[in-house]
């Protein structure tokens, strides 16, 4: 129930610039603010969001998945649970991201406020088309393609680290709504991204200070919507490799990410917990996709592609590549009303560029945990090896996670066996899962 993750950031690895980050999201949802009234210094009340929630709601027949809908907790400031309460952006359709750049008088932002937008635009709209399968249709738009100058110095916003949403934060939005003016309608827009000018503040090497507002009914008012579904890039995620212009877009679905409802998965011991294998989990490096589990959540799976695992005995199941569209893609096995297991295949396809073990990725999600917390945990087939990628930034250790044929995990607390039982001529992967 932190507003702020200063705690929660990954400690630098040796030989490896892992960033430190925080990626906090300061409201998860409307629900959250009761849970996190002691820790606001403004105004917290309860409200019901009426937009439309992100993610497939229930149809008639869908009731076999039910089991497998395992439902956020009250409290839990941002889960996996189903659905993804009211209040955050809509994660499927045309979603209208108004783009603005801003910059200060202590920090001029450097050449055009367009070739800052550049740095993020067509990429961040490429990857959620490739993610959602062509799903969401996602379309920024720049209406003031130039920088937008706040009256006051960065430093005098006081934007630091493990700040929650402090009174500086809700001045700079003002300041924001305040220079676009007539410009802009900000109710024309499903979410909104600011770009600040990348000479504000620290390197994102020393500390990522991009953060988002979502689902957050105390946001700020412009045109008579609230910003509450807000994403702030700060600084450039370059660690010097020479790949910044082909990765450093990705802070922004990252980001944009929480604006859809989906929780930060690292960890304050980083990114141990999922690796590589989503990127809320890591946003830094080579390209990389998201869970099964997070596309069903935001609507890119259709029901008919997930499989719920709910009866006793051995049921065979064939899932094709997450990374090509269509085909049954997802197995959760429930375990208690609040967690189970998640079974999927990755390949080397799509976003996933820096997949260098394909198989069956097993991992656990519970809707009981919060943002940051660990609420999925990806099971490794083979653990303490090191793992297979060389890619920088990318976590090496469960890089070789995926279950192949022969290879079986076993939960015997829980009575559950998932064997990879083969891959056949097209592809696809057979599993078998047994409930005892
Ligand atoms: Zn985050």
């Amino acid at each position: 129930m932190r507003m702020d993750d200063s705690q929660s950031r990954p400690a630098r690895a040796p030989g490896r610039r892992i960033p430190r980050r925080r990626r906090s999201t300061f409201f998860g949802a409307a629900l959250a603010s009761v849970a996190l009234a002691t820790l606001t210094t403004g105004s917290t009340t309860l409200s019901i969001a009426t937009r439309a929630s992100a993610g497939p709601t229930a149809a008639p027949g869908e009731s076999l998945l039910e089991p497998c809908r395992i439902p956020a907790a009250l409290g839990v400031q941002m889960s996996e649970g189903l659905p993804t309460p009211p209040g955050y952006a809509h994660s499927t359709g045309i979603v209208r991201a108004l783009t603005l750049m801003i910059d200060f008088p202590d920090a001029v932002g450097p050449g055009s406020a367009l070739s800052r937008y550049k740095e993020f635009f067509p990429q961040t709209s490429d990857w959620f088309r490739n993610a959602s399968y062509g799903r969401l249709d996602y379309r920024a738009e720049a209406p003031i393609p130039d920088w937008l100058r706040m009256p006051k110095a960065f430093t005098a916003y006081g934007i630091e680290r493990g700040s929650p949403y402090e009174p500086g934060y809700h001045r700079l939005v003002q300041d924001v709504i305040a220079a676009a003016g007539s410009k802009v309608n900000f109710s024309k827009y499903d979410l909104v991204n600011v770009l600040v000018t990348p000479n504000a503040g620290p390197s994102a090497l020393d500390t990522v200070l991009s953060v988002t507002f979502s689902g957050n009914e105390d946001a700020p008012y412009a045109d008579g919507v609230p910003l509450s579904n807000t994403s702030f890039v700060y600084s450039r995620q370059d660690d010097g490799s020479g790949s910044y212009g082909e990765t450093g877009y990705r802070v922004l679905p990252h980001e944009n990410g929480h604006v859809f409802g989906l929780p930060d998965l690292y960890t304050p011991q980083g990114g141990g917990a999922v690796g590589h294998w989503d990127i809320m989990s890591e946003d830094w490096g080579a390209n990389n996709d998201m869970l099964g589990w997070h596309k069903w959540k935001l609507g890119w799976l259709d029901n008919s592609q997930v499989s719920c695992a709910t009866g006793s005995g051995a049921t065979q199941y064939a899932l094709t590549p997450l990374a090509t569209e269509g085909g049954p893609k997802l197995v959760f096995v429930p375990v208690t009303k609040d967690n189970g297991y998640a079974i999927e295949v990755r390949t080397q396809a799509g976003n996933d560029e820096a997949v260098c073990k394909p198989g069956v990725l097993i991992y656990r999600v519970d809707a009981k945990v919060d943002t940051g917390r660990g609420p999925v945990n990806v099971s490794d087939s083979h653990p303490a090896t090191g793992g297979c990628t060389r890619s920088p930034n990318v976590n090496a250790e469960l890089s070789d996670a995926p279950y192949t044929t022969g290879e079986t995990f076993v939960d015997k607390a829980n009575g559950v066996r998932i064997a990879v039982t083969g891959v056949d001529g097209m592809g696809n992967y057979h599993v078998r899962v047994t409930r005892s």
